[in-house]
């Protein structure tokens, strides 16, 4: 990867879709996760999902050596030339442009000029992985316009690559996994080990997923995102010295981790808490719904959720609230924060029969309590992404 600025390589252009003839197009979801937060870059298990809110990519050759972007949603583009690709001082472009640079990684030459339009109907910094869903889309659109053979795999993984080094998140594996292997109708549980993973048949009827949008974002999503991974990681190097044993934190065991107290500070040892008991959820969470043991799925998010804000201390004030107003309301068997937190949303589990005005009740509450109106979105568990010509 080159560390200079994209400013001379990079142009603003307008691509506009009314008269864009395109060659192939791709629509990549956002992903749910019922349960396991922030543990997949420490070795657990989660449960998540494709979705059907998408983001749709629009391509095209265009025989040069440029490559024209365009974003409907921030009605903004640019164009970089593919033999001079660097990281941008613009965020969403460092997206494209690092899986640009990792396919060329893994296939030099592969990659020649194309022009491309990004329409999304995926709320972003929402916890639906806007992020993976570009990422993973732009892989899987270029893999097929350019006849490329990139397997699943590859996809998932340059993904997170670009988002790790070209945009500066350290995501775990979750979102790409869903986001490339979702199945309509199934949860994956999926170890983040190994990547070994089983699918799980959705069927939750009485009940239904609610998605409620707190629309706030505290803007430490990012920075607030890779200290818990650093706070992880320096848990774990301290264990390791005496339990080389240890690969991952969630392989730690309870009776060890509170043997080492003394030796992580107050901080580290509430991460490491968190991190091995949300391990333990997933794997009963996934358990209790395969018996259809609801309320015990439903008891597993709210402990999931007061976790994430005692231990792990990712939640805010809004998020927190909505939780606290769940609890309250008849037919909700349980709630919590999704996703990396400070905002975005919380996944809910509502008996059908009340969703209208259980929905009705926490915006009208959310409102007054902080001016700002909830968004509740509907979803369905949807494929992965999708080739359509
Ligand atoms: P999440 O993945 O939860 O949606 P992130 O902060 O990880 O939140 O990713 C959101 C970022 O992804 C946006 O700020 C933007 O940079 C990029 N992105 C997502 N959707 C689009 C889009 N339609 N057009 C341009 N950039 C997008
Ligand atoms: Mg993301």
């Amino acid at each position: 990867m080159k560390n200079t600025t994209q400013s001379e390589n990079r142009q603003t252009i307008a691509l506009n879709l009314e008269n864009f003839v395109h060659e192939v197009l791709v629509v990549s979801p956002g992903r749910i996760n019922l349960i396991g937060e922030h543990i997949d870059y420490n070795g657990g298990h989660v449960l998540p999902a494709a979705i059907n809110k998408q983001i749709k990519i629009y391509f095209r050759r265009n025989n040069t050596r440029r490559c024209n972007v365009w974003s409907k949603n921030f009605d903004n583009g640019y164009s970089f030339s593919i033999d001079a690709i660097g990281i941008s001082d613009v965020e969403w472009e460092n997206y494209i442009l690092g899986v640009v640079h990792y396919i060329d990684q893994i296939y030099p030459g592969a990659i020649q000029g194309f022009d491309c339009i990004v329409e999304s109907a995926l709320p972003m910094g929402s916890g639906l992985s806007s992020s993976a869903a570009l990422e993973c889309g732009i892989a899987t659109g270029l893999n097929t316009l350019f006849s490329i053979g990139l397997t699943k795999d590859q996809i998932i993984h340059l993904s997170r690559d670009a988002e790790h080094n070209y945009v500066g998140t350290k995501c775990g594996i979750m979102d790409q996994f869903t986001v490339v292997r979702g199945q309509k109708d199934h949860l994956i549980l999926l170890d983040c080990q190994n990547l070994d993973y089983r699918m799980i048949h959705a069927d939750i009827a009485p009940y239904q997923l609610v998605l409620l949008n707190s629309n706030v974002s505290h803007n430490l999503a990012s920075s607030e995102y890779n200290n818990r991974r650093a706070d992880c990681e320096a848990a774990l190097a301290i264990i390791q010295e005496k339990h080389p044993e240890y690969k991952y934190l969630v392989d730690v065991p309870k009776e060890v981790l509170m043997s080492f107290e003394e030796e992580l500070t107050p901080t580290m040892f509430d991460r490491a808490s968190y991190v091995i008991q949300e391990n333990k959820r997933t794997l009963m969470a996934a358990e209790a719904l395969e018996k259809g043991k609801f309320e015990e799925f439903g008891n597993l998010l709210w402990e999931s959720h007061h976790g994430l804000r005692y231990n792990y201390q990712v939640s805010c004030e809004e998020l927190d609230f909505m939780v606290d107003f769940a609890k309250t309301q008849k037919g909700v068997l349980g709630a919590r924060m999704m996703g990396g937190g400070f905002g975005g949303c919380t996944i809910n589990m509502v008996h059908k029969d009340v969703v209208p005005s259980y929905t009705d009740a926490i915006s009208k509450a959310y409102k007054k309590q902080f001016g700002i109106d909830l968004s509740p979105i509907e979803v369905s568990i949807s494929d992965g992404v999708e080739v359509k010509k």
